[in-house]
């Protein structure tokens, strides 16, 4: 391997090692660590478009897109000008605005099992809140979810859950008493018979079933064919609730999320990430006889001091308008595949692929249908590419267990740079 001498991350450096003597690992969320590719993180001092610029003064293409939410670009300048415009009308109220309605029709009209919608402010809180809807629905108390599904950090979805507990290789953690994980069963994704042996051996139990219809967080894992279906037709049968975690499929994969793209249309869905348009939004919704019980319409209790943020509503609903202009999804569609066929092209022995803005490579020979599968890739070839890409200006993931996110500011020039850079680290 190669490594470009030019490339300097002094300041990063610095600033991290006074960063860990403040923040444990020096980082506010793990995933930004560089564990798993061992190296030192990169720290920030500006993004724009499809481009983020380190401390250092070093610039990357992007493909972190601030974990999800930055599919327009960053600092896109017509989501920033309607923040700049709602700042000067206070940041927060704690009271009812009018912005709720309009992001809430949008989700509503975007999203095919939404017909009604809480705010929350992250993907935790609002797949927290979810699973205690779906208990509260029911009057059943047991959930399944998916090996390699994360769901947020909630206890009783720190079970098997990829991401960041994947790349640190901690099967649970400690602090999760056993008792907040018993009711929590758990099946290998797109295996549609564990899931009825699961249902058949806890006959009336189940409350119901949550996953990420398209798996992101044990690196990109797309269902297979009739696996949705299948759930569809198995959580009916054992009058169990469908939940599909959309907190980094909604608005990605398409418009409408996972349940547009495949025609599935869950009982409840969370959201995150892209609704957010870069400000912290979490929401769950879903049929209107469920979410009624949610309070203060129902007694299931759920609520948030910053819920709802005027600012965090603005960026959400510039998103949106944005992301329904007329061509959006097919751009989407045609950037990453052209990156994501380059990429399988340039890297023997691995495997991979792309659903409209969201993509993935493993670097094994075998097809990747779930988590177990996933954690056959050889992670020392990834640390290697990783490390290769990001001294020539290309800023992955620092995990094999993540999916690679672009956005509507990728250029055919970004990704002919990129693919250029693969071209050189992987030939060495
Ligand atoms: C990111 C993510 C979450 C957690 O969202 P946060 O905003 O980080 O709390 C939950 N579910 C899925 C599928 C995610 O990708």
């Amino acid at each position: 391997m190669i490594t470009t001498s030019s490339f300097k991350t002094t300041k990063s450096e610095e600033i991290f090692a006074a960063a860990q003597k403040l923040m444990p690992g020096g980082v506010s969320s793990p995933v930004r660590a560089f564990k798993s590719v061992g190296g030192q993180p990169i720290v920030f001092d500006r993004v724009k478009g499809a481009y983020v610029w380190d401390v250092d003064g070093n610039q990357y293409i992007d493909y972190v897109g601030t974990w999800g939410p930055a599919i327009c670009g960053h600092a896109h300048p017509e989501v920033l000008a309607a923040l700049h415009d709602a700042l000067e009308k206070g940041t927060s109220f704690g009271a009812p605005s009018a912005l709720e309605n309009v992001l809430a029709s949008m989700v509503i009209e975007a999203v095919p099992s939404i017909e009604m919608v809480r705010f929350v402010n992250s993907g935790t809180e609002a797949c927290m809140a979810v699973i205690r809807l779906m208990r509260a629905f029911t009057g059943r108390d047991k959930i399944i979810k998916f090996s390699g599904c994360y769901h947020g950090h909630a206890d009783m979805l720190l079970v098997q859950a990829g991401s960041g507990v994947a790349t640190l290789g901690l099967p649970d953690s400690p602090g999760v008493p056993k008792s907040a994980t018993a009711n929590t069963l758990t099946a290998p994704y797109n295996d549609l018979e564990a899931v009825k042996s699961l249902l058949a051996a806890n006959p009336n139990e189940i409350a119901g079933v949550i996953l990420e219809p398209v798996v992101g967080n044990s690196g990109f894992i797309p269902p297979d064919v009739g696996f949705l279906e299948g759930l569809r037709v198995l959580t009916h049968e054992y009058g169990a609730l469908l939940v599909f975690d959309e907190v980094m499929t909604g608005f990605r994969i398409a418009y409408g999320g996972a349940q547009e793209k495949f025609g599935v249309t869950p009982d409840l869905t969370t959201l995150g990430k892209v609704i957010g348009g870069g400000l912290p939004v979490g929401a769950y919704g879903g049929r209107k006889d469920i979410m009624s019980l949610v309070a203060p319409a129902g007694p299931m209790y759920q609520a948030g001091t910053l819920s709802g943020n005027p600012l965090a509503m603005t960026a959400g609903i510039k998103t949106l308008e944005l992301l329904q202009r007329p061509g959006t999804y097919e751009q989407l569609d045609r950037i990453t595949k052209k990156l994501s066929e380059g990429l399988l092209q340039i890297a023997q022995e691995a495997t991979g692929g792309y659903i409209s803005a969201m993509f993935g490579l493993f670097f094994t020979g075998e097809t990747v249908r779930n988590y177990e599968d996933a954690k056959k890739s050889d992670l020392a070839k990834f640390s290697r590419f990783h490390r290769g890409m990001l001294e020539r200006g290309i800023y992955l993931a620092p995990s094999q267990f993540e999916a690679g996110f672009t956005s509507l500011a990728h250029t055919d020039e970004d990704i002919d740079r990129t693919l250029a850079a693969a071209r050189e680290v992987l030939s060495n």
